[in-house]
């Protein structure tokens, strides 16, 4: 195909640096990080903790400006937070002091819109959570708290869902649960959605294609086409080819952190032999 025929990216990350200026120094956290994210796919980024997974996410949603680079989005440059794109973080970040309805209608009253019932009615029923509108945060369980934040950023009809590893503080049998709702909400609404997580396996479970970002700074390193179809049922999760595919990204990540303690263990064992 010619370059010039192919489709626009629905989110384009074009050479992505980000340097952050601290106290003891400037920290280089994302260098030069380039990726596509096309519409209806679900990208998931994983890396190893401290990679710059987040600081690519916020920059994405427009909450972080790049030190270089740029993020379009329908081949717009991104310029600050906008209303096209939700995100949903590790927490709910539920404001405690109102009931549900009054979280989910909270964006919408900052941007002065009037919210659309009907589609929060159908979102809070799709994801089991119709009937506690009134119910307060403290009220809900993680597992409620986290699918009502979902809700809260797909009420703004975003064709863009950013999420931080937001199953991350959930048990793993919930944590399963909420991977499956993921699963049923993009089979419903199809919304482009990049996913980061340090889970493989959800990674897997959830993407068409799963980008691995070296250690820090942060570069794309590698990227899998996970090919199993939709919906990803037990049987399928528990295929030989699931299994490789899980421990080929594993090893990616496991890799680059092994091989310096490798390299520091081997320096030891010289330095211990010739004193
Ligand atoms: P990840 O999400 O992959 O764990 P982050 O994007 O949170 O990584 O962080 C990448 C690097 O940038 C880390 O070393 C982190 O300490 C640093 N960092 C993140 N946010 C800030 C900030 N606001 N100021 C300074 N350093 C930061
Ligand atoms: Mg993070």
């Amino acid at each position: 195909m010619n370059l010039a025929d192919a489709p626009t990216p629905k989110l384009g990350v074009q050479a992505a640096s980000k340097v952050y200026h601290t106290a003891s120094g400037d920290l280089l956290a994302l260098d030069r990080c380039s990726l596509d994210v096309n519409a209806n796919e679900i990208v998931s980024i994983v890396g190893p903790s401290g990679c710059g997974k987040t600081t690519l996410l916020w920059s994405m949603s427009g909450l972080h400006r790049l030190s270089s680079g740029e993020i379009r989005l329908d081949g717009v440059k991104i310029s600050g937070p906008h209303p096209d794109i939700g995100i949903v973080f590790q927490e709910a970040n539920l404001l405690p002091w109102r009931n549900l309805d009054a979280n989910i209608r909270f964006p919408f009253e900052i941007k002065g819109e009037k919210p659309d019932r009907a589609w929060i009615a159908h979102l809070l029923a799709r994801v089991g959570l119709d009937g506690f509108g009134g119910k307060f945060p403290r009220e809900l369980s993680g597992g409620m708290q986290q699918r009502a934040a979902i809700v809260r950023a797909l009420a703004l009809k975003p064709s863009v869902l950013l999420m931080d590893e937001p199953f991350g503080a959930l048990d793993s049998f919930t944590r399963e649960e909420m991977n499956r709702l993921v699963e049923e909400i993009w089979l419903d609404t199809k919304t482009t959605i990049v996913f980061i997580t340090h889970s493989i396996e959800e990674a897997i479970f959830l993407s068409d294609r799963v980008v691995v970002l070296s250690g820090r700074p942060g570069r794309v390193a590698k990227e899998y086409r996970v090919p199993f179809p939709r919906p990803r049922s037990l049987e399928i999760m528990a295929t030989k080819e699931v299994f490789d595919l899980t421990n080929r990204i594993k090893m990616d990540i496991v890799g680059e952190r092994a091989t310096p303690k490798a390299a520091e263990r081997a320096g030891a064992e010289i330095v211990r032999i010739r004193s």
